[in-house]
């Protein structure tokens, strides 16, 4: 890696420069409720060496998908909120991104405070697919930093997006790779490139086509790929099973014929659920059964039930498997764990992963989703190897693809 680090600068001095840190802050939210610090936790310690060693620190962060103009309901409010609670040093929220709350507050921060911009993403300039546009908001947040000025990249979950605070103001300040993204690299490097055998993959979650890339990539590489969530029904329909009201992706359905294909002759074993928790409706209450993966339809809720988790044979196979591996990956709650009626195969997964980080295995976890899961699961974040901070962005790591965010600072 030849970009230059937090250290660096921190070596430079920063104190009395306005230091740009684009952070991860982007949490789950139950109303203005943060149901998952685990991101704003993460943040800290680049923001804190940076106000103990007397920079003034400006961070910036996005939150949810704001259509490019500001939206109460996706104020950073809460997690900075958070964020000083957690902090030592005082910590203040600008109204604004880049207006007259922003600039006052910027300007008149002391050595060893912090500011938090309001959502990067309220700003439509943020996400332009205009190089020119993007180039101008970032240009105003560095001017934000008058003389001085250093950028600090710590948001590994946005490294994946060619968006202005991840991007573009990497070439207009000198800039610096925070110590999460170095460490999110470091623990993905060793599932790139000669990772442990066996190595596992568990695959979940809803955001089917956006798995199927990164389950193209792992075929060759991984021993064993195994599939639950609402991913497993469209691998289900390719085998030819019925799968109710099921989350299914008709037209990857193909693709999933493919894979399965290849996956054969690349040695590569997809492992595929037996058993499904079938429920009536998609509800915290709903009646629901367990039923074989070829008799979906043949439940009370016939057609329209909806498999909600894998069953308790697939978690017990699924385990079992974990527990052989030198290396596992999981993206992707099992079930919809949100309901505890459809938790278990998520608890099930997490809990192979703790025992095989125990037996001393690098077990990985990616996923916003996933890491919201173990830890409202009840587990603890040193129970696995690592917890990747960055969903889309590790995903896309594995893929192969590169990270504009990276990119931007040569790393
Ligand atoms: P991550 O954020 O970890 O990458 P995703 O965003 O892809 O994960 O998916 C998380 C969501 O997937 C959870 O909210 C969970 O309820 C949902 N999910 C898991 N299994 C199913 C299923 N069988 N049907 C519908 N949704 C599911
Ligand atoms: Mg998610």
């Amino acid at each position: 890696m030849t970009a230059h680090t937090l250290d660096e600068l921190l070596a430079e001095g920063v104190r009395g420069r306005h230091v740009l840190v684009r952070s991860d802050l982007n949490v789950p939210l139950d109303g203005s409720t943060v149901t998952d610090d685990g991101r704003v936790r993460a943040s800290l310690p680049v923001i804190a060496k940076l106000a103990e060693a007397g920079a003034r620190v400006i961070v910036m962060a996005h939150l949810g998908r704001p259509k490019g103009t500001p939206d109460e309901k996706y104020s950073l409010r809460p997690a900075v909120e958070r964020l000083a609670e957690l902090a030592a040093f005082p910590v203040r929220l600008a109204a604004d991104v880049v207006g007259p709350s922003a600039k006052e507050l910027a300007a008149s921060l002391a050595d060893g405070e912090a500011l938090v911009l309001e959502n990067v993403r309220f700003d439509a300039r943020e996400t332009s697919k205009d190089d020119a546009e993007r180039a101008a908001f970032a240009r105003e947040l560095a001017e934000l930093t008058g003389d001085g000025g250093a950028y600090v990249d710590d948001a590994f979950g946005a490294a994946h997006r060619k968006h202005a605070s991840v991007y573009d103001i990497a070439s207009i300040l000198p800039a610096y790779l925070g110590e999460l993204v170095r460490t999110e690299v470091e623990v993905l490097k060793r599932l790139t490139e000669g990772a442990e055998r066996p190595y596992v993959v568990v695959l979940g979650g809803s955001k089917v086509s956006d798995k199927l890339a990164v389950i193209d990539n792992l075929i060759g590489k991984a021993d064993r790929l195994l599939v639950g969530g609402g991913m497993l029904f469209t691998f289900l329909a390719a085998q030819g099973h019925k799968v109710g009201s099921s989350l299914l992706e008709r037209d990857q359905i193909g693709t999933v014929q493919s894979y399965l294909e290849r996956a054969a002759v690349a040695g590569t074993e997809f492992v595929l659920p037996t058993d499904v928790v079938v429920a009536s409706k998609f509800a915290a209450d709903a009646e629901h059964e367990v039923a074989s993966a070829d008799a979906i339809e043949g439940t009370a809720s016939g057609e329209t039930g909806i498999g909600l988790d894998i069953g308790p044979e697939t978690a017990a196979a699924f385990a079992k498997e974990i527990a052989t591996a030198r290396t596992v990956f999981w993206n992707g709650p099992m079930g919809v764990f949100e309901f505890p009626a459809f938790a278990a195969g998520t608890k099930a997964v997490a809990q192979a992963l703790a025992d095989a980080t125990s037996a001393g295995a690098l077990t990985v976890v990616g996923g916003g989703d996933s890491a919201a899961a173990v830890r409202t699961l009840g587990f603890e974040d040193g129970q696995f190897g690592h917890i990747s901070t960055g969903g889309g962005a590790s995903l896309e790591y594995l893929e192969g693809k590169e990270l504009p965010g990276l990119t931007a600072l040569g790393a």
